[in-house]
């Protein structure tokens, strides 16, 4: 296909992106990313795909996620196919453990709320739990199974996204920000990126958390704002938990290779992106309660990123009423990670004119027009 296609950010959403419209036919295809591709929240993620574990309610949004989840095991496998990087897929299932009898109280709740609804859920005892994983702490009173969940190693999956992007002609313009969407008599013509206008047929906005930050003409971006994310991870010379675990205060994800993250605050603090003293005290308290011994362990690192929010705290997926050509997939939150291959599949197919997905009504732009009527 000929036309011209800009996205502008380089996160997981505009490089999955960029690969499903290159497998669509697309050949004109240009990120634009104003520091390094795949180097915001996407770089800081745990990379859960926990479509169940936070769910109270079967709605649209839980749907979706588990959707995006049962696309991951032939998007790993592709990938690999495509470009030699083992995303390092893990889907055994996930933990989620009570240390006191509040905790309880919310598992209980959980498990209640998933059972009526039909899902798969298993309620596990403190001998369950300690027989699946050794090193949890002796305080864990019982805990839930969610069988369909797991892990990516998402800082690999950025290396295979920019890959694909290099090996095929996918255009990538680093340290290039993108101020402005431009329009002529309401029709799309480009953006000024790096102070200077670039033509385009199409234009993709996967801004993440900056989204709100981009002139676009008359049309008022939907409101996105950052909300921190604090990590750290242990270094480990052996693989000592199989599952990712969480507690109602944090998780921690074993990796396949050297590694157990720990995280994450959850912080409405502008565009902060630094991590502090206090927050990664905290993360690093909430990863002992799940298992002490990791006091024994060094920090390798300790980082921060920042996820976009929207005003109802779901995704922003679809083109513009007012102009067709100009579409938006951000706001992924918590989930972004997790809903990248699914957003690809729906944006791809939606500038190729071939859009049929239910999600594109469901979390469209129009929500926040009946919103601002
Ligand atoms: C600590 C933490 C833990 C998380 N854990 C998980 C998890 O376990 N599972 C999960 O599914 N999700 C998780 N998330 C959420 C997930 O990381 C995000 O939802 C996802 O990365 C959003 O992807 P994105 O591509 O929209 O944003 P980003 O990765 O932030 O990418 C947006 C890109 O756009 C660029 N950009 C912005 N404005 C411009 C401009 N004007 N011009 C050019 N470029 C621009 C930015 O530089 C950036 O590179 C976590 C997030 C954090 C912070």
């Amino acid at each position: 296909m000929r036309k011209e296609v800009l996205i502008i950010g380089g996160g997981v959403i505009g490089l999955s992106i960029a690969r499903s419209l290159f497998k669509k036919g697309f050949r004109k295809i240009t990120i634009l990313e104003k520091r390094l591709v795949g180097s915001e929240a996407s770089y800081a993620a745990a990379g859960m795909l926990a479509p169940q574990s936070e769910t109270e309610s079967i709605d649209d949004f839980f749907r979706i996620c588990s959707q995006s989840n049962e696309m991951y095991p032939e998007f790993a496998r592709e990938l690999f196919e495509e470009t030699g990087i083992d995303i390092e897929l893990d889907q055994p299932g996930t933990f989620f453990l009570a240390f006191s009898r509040d905790d309880s109280a919310v598992i209980k709740r959980l498990h209640e709320i998933q059972t009526k609804a039909g899902l798969k859920v298993e309620h596990l005892t403190a001998q369950d739990i300690k027989r699946a994983e050794p090193f949890v702490s002796p305080d864990v009173r019982e805990g839930l199974f969610f069988a369909n969940e797991g892990q990516v190693e998402n800082r690999k999956l950025l290396a295979a996204l920019e890959k694909f992007a290099r090996i095929n002609a996918i255009d990538i313009e680093e340290n290039c920000d993108v101020s402005e969407i431009l329009f002529e008599n309401g029709d799309l013509i480009g953006v000024v990126a790096g102070g200077k206008k670039r033509f385009a047929d199409e234009v993709i906005i996967a801004t993440g958390a900056w989204t709100s930050l981009i002139k676009c003409g008359e049309i008022r971006l939907p409101k996105v704002k950052p909300i921190r994310g604090q990590m750290l991870s242990f270094h480990t010379a052996k693989r000592l938990f199989s599952h990712v675990i969480y507690s109602p205060r944090g998780y921690i994800v074993p990796r396949k290779f050297g590694k157990i993250l720990a995280g994450a605050t959850v912080e409405d603090v502008g565009f902060d992106g630094s991590f502090t003293e206090i927050g990664i005290e905290n993360v690093r308290q909430n990863a002992l309660e799940i298992a002490p011994s990791l006091a024994g362990l060094p920090v390798d690192e300790k980082w921060a990123g920042l996820r976009p929010f929207s005003r109802d705290g779901l995704p922003v997926l679809g083109s513009f009423p007012q102009c067709g050509n100009v579409h938006i997939a951000t706001a992924h939150y918590r989930n972004g990670i997790l809903l990248a291959p699914i957003t690809a599949q729906i944006i791809a197919d939606n500038v190729a004119g071939t859009a049929s997905s239910e999600f594109l009504s469901k979390f469209g732009l129009e929500r926040f027009l009946r919103l601002a009527a």
